[in-house]
C-alpha cells in the first residue's frame, strides 16, 4: 500500500483547504459584485424615473400600530416634487416634512398598506402641496422590508384636460348647457333613482326662426345664450339640469319637486324671465316661450316622460304660444 509521508499529507490538506477559502472568497466577492451591480441599476432606474418613488421604514407607537414613516432612500422625482434635499430628507419622519399626510387621511392609508401588508393604490387622491396647492395625485405603495415603496404621479394637469374634453363631449358649445345625447343620458339616471319628483319641463322659443330671419344668425345666438343663463338662474340644485335638445328646444330636469304646481310655478318664472328683452348688437330683441310641463311617474320611461313633456309644449304652442301647460303624469297623454 502506499504512504504517503505526514509532512506531505499535511501540506497537500493545506493546500485543499486554501484552495477551499479562496474559492468561497471568490464567490463572495462576484456575489458582492452582482449585488452592486443590481444597486446600481436600481439607483439608475429610479434616478431617471419621472414619478417620485420613495423607500421607508415604519414608525411604530408603543403599541405597534404604524403612526409614521421614516424616508429611507428617495429619488431625485421624489424630493423635487417634496420640495426638501435628499441629505435633508433621509432618516426624516413623514409627518415632519409634510403634515398634510396626517390631515388628508393618506396616512392612514399607508399605514394600513404597511400592517396589512396589502399593496394600496389610490386614483385621484386630492393632496394640498406646499408649492403650488391642491394637487391631484395617483398613489401606490407596496411593503418593502419594515416599512413601504411609495410613488406617486402627480396627475393634476391630465386630469385638467380630461375634464375638458369630457365637458366639451357633453354640453352645447353655444350655450354652454347639457347637449341632448347628456341630457337624455342624465334623465335616464335621474328617472331611475326613486322617492325625490322629478319634473321635465320642455321649452321651445316661439317663433325663432324669425328672430334670425330679421335680425341675423349671430343675434338669434346670442337670444339663446341669453336664455340659457335665465334657465340657469331658474335652476334650484346641482341636481337640476339644463340641456339644450334642438335648435331652438331647451330642456329643464327638476329634482325634488314638491308637485306639478310646484314645477309649473318654476315654469312660470322662466316663461317672463324669457321675455325680458334681450340686448343683442343688433338691438333689443324680445322672444318668448312655450312651456310643457309634467311629472315623471314612478314606472315610466324615459321615453314617456319626455314624449310627454313635449306633448305639453305642443299644446302650449297650440293654444297660442307664450304659455305654460303642464300634463299630469297620472292622466293620459
Ligand atoms: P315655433 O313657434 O313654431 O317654434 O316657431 P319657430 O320659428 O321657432 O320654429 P321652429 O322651432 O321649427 O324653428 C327653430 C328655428 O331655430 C330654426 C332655426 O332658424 C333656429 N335655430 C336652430 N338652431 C339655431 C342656432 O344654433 N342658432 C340660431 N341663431 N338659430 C337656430
Ligand atoms: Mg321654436
Amino acid at each position: 500500500m502506499l504512504s504517503i509521508p505526514l509532512p506531505v499529507a499535511a501540506v497537500i490538506l493545506l493546500l485543499v483547504l486554501a484552495i477551499g477559502c479562496w474559492e468561497c472568497w471568490r464567490r463572495l466577492r462576484l456575489a458582492a459584485a452582482a449585488l452592486n451591480a443590481e444597486k446600481r441599476r436600481l439607483e439608475a432606474t429610479l434616478g431617471i424615473m419621472f414619478d417620485p418613488y420613495v423607500i421607508t421604514e415604519a414608525v411604530r407607537d408603543a403599541g405597534g400600530r404604524v403612526v409614521d414613516f421614516r424616508y429611507k432612500d428617495a429619488n431625485p422625482a421624489a424630493c423635487a416634487w417634496i420640495g426638501v434635499d435628499r441629505d435633508r430628507l433621509l432618516g426624516r419622519r413623514m409627518l415632519e416634512i409634510d403634515p398634510a399626510v396626517a390631515t388628508t387621511g393618506l396616512m392612514g392609508i399607508l399605514a394600513d398598506a404597511a400592517e396589512r401588508g396589502l399593496p394600496a393604490a389610490v386614483e385621484a387622491f386630492a393632496f394640498p402641496r406646499r408649492a403650488d396647492g391642491m394637487r391631484c395625485l395617483d398613489i401606490r405603495a407596496e411593503r418593502v422590508e419594515g416599512g413601504l415603496g411609495i410613488a406617486w404621479r402627480d396627475v393634476t394637469e391630465r386630469r385638467k384636460v380630461e375634464a375638458i374634453l369630457e365637458r366639451r363631449a357633453s354640453t352645447d358649445e353655444l350655450t354652454n348647457l347639457l347637449n341632448r345625447k347628456e341630457a337624455l343620458g342624465q334623465v335616464e339616471i335621474l328617472n331611475r333613482r326613486r322617492g325625490r319628483g322629478l319634473a321635465a319641463l320642455w321649452c321651445d322659443i316661439d317663433r325663432f326662426k324669425l328672430v334670425n330671419d330679421t335680425h341675423g344668425h349671430a343675434a338669434g345666438d346670442a337670444v339663446l345664450k341669453t336664455l340659457a343663463d335665465r334657465i340657469r338662474d331658474c335652476l334650484r340644485s346641482t341636481d337640476d339640469i339644463g340641456a339644450r335638445i334642438g335648435g331652438d328646444e331647451l330642456l329643464i330636469l327638476l329634482n325634488g319637486v314638491n308637485g306639478l304646481e310646484d314645477a309649473m310655478n318654476v315654469a312660470e318664472m322662466l316663461r317672463s324671465r324669457a321675455a325680458e328683452p334681450i340686448p343683442t348688437a343688433a338691438g333689443p330683441i324680445s322672444v318668448t316661450l312655450s312651456i310643457g310641463v309634467t311629472l315623471a311617474d314612478p314606472d315610466e320611461s324615459t321615453d314617456a316622460l319626455l314624449a310627454r313633456a313635449d306633448d305639453a309644449m305642443y299644446q302650449a304652442k297650440k293654444a297660442g304660444r307664450n304659455q305654460v301647460v303642464a300634463i299630469a303624469a297620472s292622466q293620459p297623454a
